[in-house]
């Protein structure tokens, strides 16, 4: 069950992410199985989850995405760049759970939904496990401050500086 009690501003330490952080995780953007995260607010881009780090549980992540929209001949700007995500990483219902699923949720504002997109991860720490919920009120709180704690937890300078990294925006020459 969740746990009562106020939750930290910022998780991992304030000198910058320790190994094995950051981890890197790459992938292209593939339909979920439709639990209404976009009903909730809060879409998730589900990525495969091969290439996920072995040392990566269950739980809830944070850290930077690099993503490249696919290219559907439009010029107009379809929301390329950098940002700050949180991720869950969890079981996937449609396979009896015994399939791991990755969710990314982008802390951005997105003209228009990106699947067939690759996405870059670094992921910059743990923020805690995955609860049952017992309504759709408490899991929302909970996701609007894991929101909270991932964009202050980067904003540290260490954390911050790693924006730039290259793994970032380094894309497959063609997707
Ligand atoms: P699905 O079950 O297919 O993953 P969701 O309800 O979780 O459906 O919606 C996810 C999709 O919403 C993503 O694949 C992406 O195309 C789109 N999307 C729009 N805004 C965001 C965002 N801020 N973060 C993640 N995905 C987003
Ligand atoms: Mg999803």
């Amino acid at each position: 069950m969740r746990p009562t009690g106020p939750r930290p501003d910022t998780v991992g330490p304030d000198s910058g992410p320790e190994p094995p952080y950051p981890a890197q995780l790459s992938g292209e953007v593939i339909a979920g199985f439709g639990r209404g995260s976009k009903e909730l607010g809060i879409p998730t881009a589900n990525i495969p989850t091969e290439g996920l780090p072995t040392f990566i549980e269950s739980g809830i992540y944070y850290g930077w995405a690099g993503l490249k929209t696919k290219d559907c001949g439009s010029s107009s700007d379809k929301g390329d760049g950098i940002f700050p995500m949180v991720m869950s990483v969890g079981w996937n219902p449609f396979y009896k759970n015994e399939v791991r699923s990755v969710e990314v949720h982008i802390i951005h504002k997105f003209p228009q939904d990106f699947y067939g997109s690759h996405l870059n991860l670094l992921i910059m720490g743990y923020i805690r496990p995955e609860f049952d919920y017992v309504s759709k009120e408490a899991l929302i709180e909970d996701i609007n401050k894991d929101i909270d704690i991932a964009l202050k937890s980067l904003e540290r300078g260490p954390y911050a500086a790693i924006r730039e990294d290259p793994y970032l925006v380094t894309f497959p020459e063609k997707s």
